[in-house]
């Protein structure tokens, strides 16, 4: 097991500011040497990635390969893409500024740290890591200590790796956080829950640290009448309860055409015995929740509205059936907080207004689902919502996209990233104008008696 002594935090960034500073980073090949050399880590390791999830999620191999070590895609889009991105990049100048060119230059922001959360707790570190290392950064990472046998193959692969005055893991929980925050960064990228959200910022604001933060909240999921119902339930089913609910853009509550709310739950009904059986429990297909906390706080939310499909637990596995709830209060508290689990509220609407009115009296989401091909309801909805993304007649995949800048708004986070986002992320844009020599208007220049007139013409 690799593990970093807390009390060496200081030293690890001062090796990476050293390193920084001899520009080794700033070689465009010396990074894609490095992508690569990450590319290989996760192919090397894959099988031990496999094992880590299985015992912190019970994660199913196929979903570990989509969503975990299917990262590999991002790192063959960053490869593909990375002469283009930190190629400068020629600005336009106006007439009056005919002696002048200007170019954009991409630098790098120097030693970067990047935190990440237990749920997809190998992917949401190094999808972050691989905008760090395109951009040309030294990076520190801290996996979450929730996913702890995750967190240590992480540690490890780095290890093997990577020099750590390039790239370090410190391994731990909020006191390792902490012990890193009190420390100066060139960039923060944080991903995880809201409240701690509002930590890293006033932490960052010390040291006026530019943050990320990818945070979560409660994603609706709104269902119009004119959808194909198979493929609706299917890919809702899929995208709730993949990971068993435990999703950031997991649809959180379903927002229902009350004409189609009955044929939705029996489709759901039935998707669900074709996806994991008539007993969910034996499914070898079907994740368990990450910890005791997790568990006890959603079989808290069983006691709201009415079950309809699913409630039943088994608190020895952490094991909660995938559940849909009819009849819950706005009020109640599963309507209050993101669920992040396996229990899916259902609301009914008349009127699509209603639907719409209610997302916009709660804070912005991090994803918006609507199913529906009518292409002036999908026009409206995205005309009067605000989401950090949004996926029509489908869930969850809006994130493979690598050409989707990936983030929230208001209170589902600041700043985004994946692809050619991820490298602006990780990177300045330093502007540079240059003058040349061959003429030297005297329009500027003291002194300004007579000149003021022809200013005033110019700027009508
Ligand atoms: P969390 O906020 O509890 O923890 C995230 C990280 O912060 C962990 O590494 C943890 O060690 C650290 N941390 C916890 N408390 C801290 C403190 N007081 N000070 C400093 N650091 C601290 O989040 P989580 O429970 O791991 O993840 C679940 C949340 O993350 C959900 O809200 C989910 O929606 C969100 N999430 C968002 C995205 C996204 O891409 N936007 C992705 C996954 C999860």
């Amino acid at each position: 097991m690799i593990t970093t002594e807390l009390s060496n935090i200081g030293d690890i960034i001062q090796n990476q500011r050293e390193f920084f500073q001899t520009g080794k980073t700033k070689d465009v090949t010396f990074r894609i040497e490095q992508l690569k050399n990450l590319k290989q880590a996760i192919i090397e390791y894959k099988q031990s990635i496999v094992e880590a999830l299985q015992r912190d999620l019970h994660k199913p191999e196929l979903e570990t390969y989509i969503t975990e070590i299917g990262v590999i895609k991002e790192i063959d889009y960053a490869i593909k893409h990375i002469n283009s991105w930190t190629k400068p990049k020629k600005a336009a100048v106006s007439l009056d500024f005919f002696s002048y060119s200007a170019r954009i230059y991409p630098e790098p922001l120097g030693v970067v740290l990047i935190i990440g959360p237990w749920n997809y707790p190998f992917q949401l570190i190094i999808s972050p890591l691989i905008g760090a290392i395109a951009a040309g950064n030294c990076a520190i990472i801290k996996p979450s200590e929730i996913a702890f046998y995750t967190s240590h193959i992480i540690a490890e692969i780095v290890a093997k790796h990577f020099d750590p005055a390039y790239i370090a893991v410190v391994e731990g929980g909020v006191e390792a956080s902490q012990k890193l925050l009190a420390e100066k960064f060139d960039h923060i990228f944080f991903t995880g829950g809201t409240a701690v959200g509002k930590i890293i910022m006033a932490a960052a604001a010390k040291y006026l640290t530019p943050v990320t933060l990818e945070l979560g909240g409660k994603s609706p999921c709104i269902v119009d009448t004119d959808i194909n119902l198979e493929h609706t339930v299917r890919r809702i089913a899929w995208g709730k309860f993949i990971n068993a609910g435990q999703t950031c853009i997991a649809p959180d509550y379903l927002l229902v055409d009350k004409k189609i709310k009955k044929d939705l739950i029996a489709g759901l009904e039935k998707c669900l015995k074709e996806f994991y059986g008539d007993n969910p429990a034996n499914s070898p297909d079907y994740a368990r929740i990450i910890s005791q906390k997790h568990f006890d706080r959603l079989v808290n939310f069983l006691e709201d509205g009415e079950v309809i499909i699913g409630g039943k637990t088994k608190p020895s596995e952490r094991y909660i059936a995938p559940t849909v709830i009819d009849n819950v209060s706005l009020e109640d508290s599963i309507m209050q907080e993101e669920i992040f689990g396996p229990i899916l509220p259902i609301i009914e609407y008349t009127e699509v207004s209603e639907a719409i009115a209610l997302i916009n009296s709660r804070p912005k989401p991090l994803a918006l689902y609507l199913f529906s091909q009518n292409k002036n309801l999908q026009k409206r909805v995205l005309q009067e919502t605000s989401s950090g993304g949004v996926c029509i007649n489908d869930t969850v995949m809006q994130v493979g996209v690598s050409s989707l800048p990936f983030g929230g708004v208001g209170d589902s986070g600041t700043g985004n990233y994946h692809g050619k986002a991820s490298f602006d992320t990780f990177s300045h844009n330093k502007s540079v104008l240059k003058n040349s020599f061959w003429l030297d208007l005297k329009w500027r220049y003291a002194p300004y008696q007579g000149k003021l007139p022809l200013i005033k013409k110019l700027l009508g």
